[in-house]
């Protein structure tokens, strides 16, 4: 415990990245995405030249790098055109994809307009789990075929693999293929407990056993592959001690636009009731970032309440998700659930302790979806 002043809400330094969702298309259905439960249309997404002036405003902000993600960012004809304004304004650009649309002439057309790096995602594996879970057939192989791709271009080439009871046994043979492939960097990243994932955990979250198998199998791998891959590793919240940085602290160095223009501080804030996000067509990215209420009211450390007020990890943690501390208490302002310390710990104790033997079926990602029925089916862990 100390006595550090607390810092102030107004933000002293420019968001690093700006994170583009372009739009909530995507051939794919997982039913771990991170999009809200109610998609966005393509009617309402925004144009070319809105989507260029969210990266002028960016720039001029002292922004680096622009994340180009969805949905399925290759889904927008106008990629490339954007992906060649990032360049123009000195942007670091990062395309994350399921890949599933990029083929050679994609490709060829990133590259040309200055494409930086391209993030790959994988849903298993093995192609039949892969593609059931992706509610695609013949997914997991494109899959295959696009890492190729980004392999042979010559471009840096991060692996994403997400991580459920489903296919933690299966950690050790997604690792051996982005060392097979030689990707420099591979996440290994449990699924979040947001939008589609709350909505499918418990069909998605893996025991304590399967998280420790995957925790030794990925300790293993960074001693071995030690200066040749990177691996980052996520864990879930619910077997945590401590929470996460949630988008390293609210509002401190990511800008999140979803498809119509809403400025967010993280992907999950539309969960939040009381919030009015401002839209990038009426509000400048400046004025947003200095003074929007809604980026101004967890950013720092003066709104926290106790056991952070007081905490030695509070500039470290910033008192974790507010996303998830709604989710779970129905209070945003309160401490993350996931931290041991906070007094709500035990809700997220007993969301572990209570994971069904039997894992219900997923309910995919489709517009009007989520309040599909259930029907229990064998859990294959
Ligand atoms: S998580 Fe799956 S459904 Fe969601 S955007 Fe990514 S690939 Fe598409
Ligand atoms: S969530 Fe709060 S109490 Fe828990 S470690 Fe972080 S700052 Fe400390």
């Amino acid at each position: 415990m100390n006595a550090i002043e607390p810092t102030p809400r107004r933000a002293a330094e420019p968001p690093l990245g700006l994170i583009l969702e372009l739009t909530h298309r995507c051939p794919l259905q997982c039913p771990y995405c991170s999009n809200p439960l109610e998609l966005a249309r393509a009617s309402a997404e925004l144009d070319t030249a809105s989507w260029c002036a969210v990266m002028e405003q960016g720039a001029a902000l002292g922004a680096l790098q622009v994340h180009f993600t969805g949905g399925e960012p290759m889904a927008r004809k106008d990629l490339p055109a954007l992906v060649r304004r990032a360049a123009e304004l000195g942007l670091y650009s990062n395309l994350i994809t399921s890949g599933v649309l990029l083929d050679p002439g994609s490709i060829a057309g990133l590259i040309a307009a200055g494409i930086d790096h391209i993030q790959l995602s994988f849903q298993d594996i093995d192609g039949a789990a892969g593609d059931d879970v992706a509610g695609l057939s013949g997914a997991h192989a494109r899959k295959l075929q696009a890492a190729e791709l980004i392999k042979s271009s010559g471009l840096p080439l991060t692996l994403n693999f997400v991580i459920q009871r489903r296919n933690a046994e299966r950690v050790p043979r997604m690792l051996a293929l982005a060392e097979e492939l030689g990707a420099g960097r591979v996440e290994i990243a449990h699924v979040q407990y947001y939008g589609w994932g709350l909505r499918n955990r418990a069909a998605l979250l893996p025991s304590r056993e399967q998280l420790d198998f995957t925790t030794e199998v990925v300790e293993a791998a960074r001693a071995r592959l030690k200066g040749r891959m990177v691996i980052d590793y996520v864990v879930p919240d619910y077997y945590a001690r401590r929470p996460k940085a949630c988008m390293g602290g609210w509002a401190r160095r990511e800008m999140v636009i979803t498809p119509t223009g809403k400025a967010m501080p993280c992907h999950a804030a539309d969960s939040l009731p009381g919030f009015a996000f401002a839209s990038v067509t009426e509000v400048s990215l400046a004025e947003i970032w200095h003074a929007d209420p809604a980026f101004l009211r967890f950013r720092g450390t003066a709104w926290m309440p106790e056991p952070c007020q007081s905490c030695d990890r509070r500039e470290i943690d910033w008192g974790g998700c507010r996303c998830q501390a709604f989710a779970m208490t129905g209070d945003p302002e309160r401490t993350d659930p996931a931290c041991a310390l906070s007094p709500d710990h035990a809700l997220m104790q007993a969301v572990a302790f209570e994971r069904p033997e039997i894992a219900p079926a997923y309910v995919y990602r489709r517009i009007g979806a989520a309040e599909a029925a259930e029907a229990p089916v064998e859990a294959a862990d």
